[in-house]
């Protein structure tokens, strides 16, 4: 079997180890096989010695929280995240990854209907104690803020479980982009999952189709804004997965909802009130993979005080899915932030990420969006 990685690509990591501090699951185990050096001289002996990708193997693959946190540390610009995503792929194709409950459960999140019904039938049921504790669900919500677009400025992404857990977010962005003047569309049918965690599973084929359904949900030139840096990041990259001109123009036109609000900081109101001092998580795939969770401070600094981790980054163990599947490692790579939110002064944090909020609330912090601190200060 191959990985079918390019061998470029593959070749391009000099075995320096400069990103073993930088990998969550490598400073909880200190194993090499746990290390992106280690799991790329595994798809090495794999792609270029024939070795077989056997049981060990899919787990070393599995246990990377594909927080990237390695590509940003390392000097050689190993793009460990393109490695990572096709050795899932070549994996899930021949039947090695991802397993068949795990398949169903990911095509449910392309259903929105189905899914707000789910998670308002899950929520009455918590409400009745009916749910074990132990499957560390969040409390959620009964009922949603209705949303309605306000004009055509700009797209804002909804997504699907943010949508379906977390909708006040969608619902402070849209009380700051209307403090800034811009007219708010949201999508049409299909612009609903953006495929993110579906290529973390390997199921790039799902993937495919779901963006697809997502660019014909937002049609036209308006920028497309996400207030999930984990959907943010996916829907920049469909110009790589899907593969045509139009995925290319269409990634284009996607910013983090904060990389948006810098570049349009002229049109930010004052204040209306000032707020405490808030610590900053930055999400990996705002930090590590879009590049932009500097623009988090440019906003955000504007109203509140902004207290800053010394961790550099750490993944916080959330990882899509990775704290549900891999709940021990999870929580053991949590421990990291939770001390450096600690030595932080324990105060409330802000992430522009639902699944890193959910995982930190999981663990008794209090965790906001930057947006619903700044609609509460110009409100
Ligand atoms: S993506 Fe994150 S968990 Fe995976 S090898 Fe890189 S640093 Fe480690
Ligand atoms: S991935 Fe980059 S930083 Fe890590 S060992 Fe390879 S070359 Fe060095």
């Amino acid at each position: 079997m191959t990985l079918d990685l390019i061998d470029a690509e593959l070749a391009s990591c000099v075995s320096c180890g400069l990103c073993l501090p930088h990998c969550p699951t490598y400073r909880v185990t200190g194993e090499e096989a746990a290390s992106p050096r280690g799991r790329i001289a595994a798809m090495r002996q794999v792609q270029w010695e024939g070795a077989a990708p056997d049981a060990e193997f899919v787990s070393f693959m599995d246990a990377c929280v594909q927080c990237r946190g390695c590509e940003t540390a390392c000097p050689s610009g190993v793009p460990f995240g393109r490695l990572m995503e096709g050795t899932r792929a070549a994996l899930a194709a021949e039947g090695r990854f991802t397993p068949r409950w795990q398949r169903l459960a990911y095509r449910l999140l392309g259903h929105h209907r189905l899914l707000v019904a789910g998670s308002r039938a899950l929520a009455v049921a918590q409400r009745a104690h009916l749910v074990p504790r132990r499957l560390g669900l969040p409390r959620l919500p009964l009922r949603q803020p209705p949303l309605e677009s306000t004009g055509g400025d700009v797209w804002l992404f909804t997504g699907c479980v943010m949508d379906a857990w977390q909708r006040e977010v969608h619902a402070a962005v849209m009380a700051v982009l209307a403090a800034t003047g811009a007219g708010v569309a949201l999508p049409g049918r299909g612009g609903d999952c953006c495929g993110a965690l579906h290529v973390h599973a390997g199921l790039t084929p799902a993937a495919r189709k779901l963006a697809e359904r997502v660019m014909a949900s937002m049609p036209g030139d308006a920028p497309v804004l996400v207030d999930s840096a984990g959907c943010g990041a996916q829907l920049k990259d469909y110009g790589h997965l899907v593969g045509t001109d139009a995925a290319i123009a269409f990634s284009g036109r996607v910013r983090d909802i904060h990389e948006w609000l810098a570049e349009h900081a002229d049109r930010l109101p004052a204040p209306a009130r000032t707020l405490d001092a808030v610590i900053v998580q930055d999400p990996c795939h705002l930090r590590h993979v879009q590049r932009t969770h500097l623009a988090v401070r440019t906003v955000l600094g504007r109203y509140a005080p902004l207290i800053e981790l010394d961790d550099e980054g750490l993944c916080c163990g959330a990882g899509g899915a990775y704290s549900t599947l891999h709940p021990d490692m999870a929580a053991a790579v949590r421990e990291r932030k939770l001390a450096a939110i600690a030595r932080a002064g324990n105060g409330m944090v802000v992430s522009a990420n639902p699944g890193c909020a959910l995982h930190l609330a999981a663990a008794g912090v209090t965790v906001r969006h930057p947006m619903e601190l700044v609609a509460e200060a110009l409100s």
